[in-house]
């Protein structure tokens, strides 16, 4: 079709129209939209950078805030929940999310801090045995935290192992696999690859890698909170996420650190008086007792404030259910690549998420050579979404938040700023 003819969809606006608002009102999860504040910036398809607040965390947020009002230094122990057991608490309120048991579970720093906590306590080099497999697509503070590790840890560029990406921006389990070997120390991946959308066969990888003896690592910050995991069946040594996507815990909010109950009795390689065994935090001795299982792995004082909106909102997750909320997201994202295909692929949009639902997240990534200048025009129109560039545009409904009908609306005004920039 020659540039800036007349595009009609096949199936036309009415009928997608019509799809929407029956799709809505079938939705089980649609009781859960007004328990979210809807911001003023307009359509929001952006929660896998930072979730919305919904009013059940502000209550946690002013909870805690009044907490400290009343309480002052007593809130360690008589806030409700406790300061002094809310990283754990927060952590054991994971395990309907993603699996593992109390203990396995901590809420703590950042993802990033959680890397370097964990690679070195995990990244042993011996000789030969001294390369750690990653992939060039993942979040670039996870390859940041590796690069330091590998130099602090007397290593070089050359023991960063990264796995070729195809052509279509995607990584094939394969080719990953193939680099397993006698030579690997360490293994770490994301769940969900933060540009494309790409979900990994995590059970196949993770298999393979604990057969070999590999210490295994992942971070599942772009999925957590919408894809569900058995991290107890899975058994890698680690996991780190982030609170701030999917799990709606506001900006900054600590991340959550899990290990293998196999690795219960570990010490971490780095020290802080939170890792320590809570019934003798207090006695202030020089040497340091770590504690059980995940807690171990803290350094500081938690974060009380920045925590605090997560138990709400973990509690409105899992009352939804991770199970439908994944149905729901699935549904809504194949709603939106469906909309793609007939609305947006006439004027030179495709979509670089894989296809089947087995190998997708919870967002959607659409490539267009205006990619980057597509964004403001959307927020503009009243949506917001964002670029990676150079040529992806991102949309993740989120499947408490939004609704089919806010994806076509997206869609069409996505359309409509293509056709003004002149594609
Ligand atoms: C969002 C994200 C992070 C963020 O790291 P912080 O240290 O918590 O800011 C790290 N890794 C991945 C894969 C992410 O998606």
């Amino acid at each position: 079709m020659p540039k800036g003819a007349w595009q009609v969809s096949q199936l036309g606006i009415g009928e997608w129209q019509r799809q929407a608002l029956e799709r809505d009102k079938a939705d089980p999860l649609a009781s859960f939209r007004p328990e979210f504040y809807r911001p003023e910036t307009g359509i929001y398809l952006d929660g896998n950078s930072l979730g919305l607040v919904s009013r059940r965390a502000e209550s946690s947020l002013l909870a805690a805030l009044d907490a400290w009002r009343r309480l002052g230094v007593g809130g360690w122990e008589a806030g409700d929940p406790s300061w002094f057991y809310l990283a754990e608490t927060l952590g054991q309120m994971l395990t309907p999310l993603v699996g593992g048991q109390a203990g396995d579970l901590v809420l703590a720093g950042s993802t990033t801090v959680n890397l370097h906590q964990l690679i070195a306590t995990f990244y042993h080099p011996e000789g030969s045995r001294r390369l750690i497999v990653a992939d060039p697509l993942n979040f670039p503070s996870d390859l940041y935290a590796l690069q330091s590790q590998l130099t602090l840890h007397g290593q070089d560029a050359s023991a960063l192992c990264l796995v070729p990406v195809g052509p279509d921006g995607l990584i094939d389990e394969s080719d990953l696999l193939a680099l397993f070997g006698p030579e690997v120390a360490l293994v770490l991946l994301p769940s969900v690859l933060f540009r494309t959308g790409q979900l990994l066969d995590m059970a196949r990888i993770t298999e393979r890698a604990r057969e070999l003896g590999i210490p295994i690592g992942w971070d599942l910050s772009h999925s957590a909170g919408v894809v569900p995991h058995r991290l107890d069946q899975l058994d890698p040594d680690f996991a780190v996420f982030c609170t701030y996507k999917y799990l709606n815990g506001g900006p900054g909010a600590p991340a959550a650190l899990y290990l293998s109950p196999r690795h219960r009795h570990r010490q971490p390689a780095l020290w802080g008086w939170f890792g320590g065994d809570k019934a003798h935090q207090f006695d202030m001795s020089p040497s340091f007792t770590p504690a059980t299982g995940a807690g171990a792995f803290q350094i500081g004082s938690p974060h009380i404030l920045s925590m605090a909106p997560l138990k709400g909102s973990l509690e409105l997750l899992t009352e939804a259910g991770i199970e439908r909320v994944r149905a729901k997201s699935l549904a809504v994202t194949g709603f939106l690549i469906d909309l793609a295909d007939d609305l947006l692929a006439p004027l030179g949009v495709s979509v670089a998420t894989p296809r089947a639902e087995a190998r997708r997240g919870g967002h959607v990534a659409l490539r267009h050579p205006k990619a980057v200048q597509l964004v403001p025009a959307l927020k503009a129109a009243g949506v917001v979404v964002d670029s990676r560039p150079p040529d992806i545009v991102r949309l993740c409904p989120s499947p408490l938040s939004n609704g089919f009908a806010d994806v076509l609306e997206a869609v069409l005004r996505l359309k409509a700023a293509i056709e003004a920039l002149g594609w």
